[in-house]
């Protein structure tokens, strides 16, 4: 499982991008954070911190595979 964010609700605050003990997170050129799938350890920590609720955790796309 991973963060995922929804580019469409995400209001570019950063403060997952500050919250995520893995470095998970970063701005895309729009400045929406995108999760990096590869660095996600699942530990939902930027879940909560984003007051705008476009973080969900998701299944990952790569373990599927
Ligand atoms: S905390 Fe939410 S609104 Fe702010 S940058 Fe992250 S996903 Fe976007
Ligand atoms: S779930 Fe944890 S590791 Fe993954 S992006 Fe959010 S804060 Fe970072």
């Amino acid at each position: 499982m991973v963060a995922k964010i929804n580019a469409n609700s995400c209001a570019g605050c950063g403060s997952c991008i500050g919250e995520c003990p893995a470095n998970a997170v970063s701005f895309n050129d729009d400045d929406i954070s995108f999760v990096i799938e590869d660095k996600c350890n699942d530990c939902g920590s930027c879940l909560d911190i984003c007051a705008h609720g476009a973080i969900t955790i998701v299944q990952s796309t790569k373990k599927l595979m």
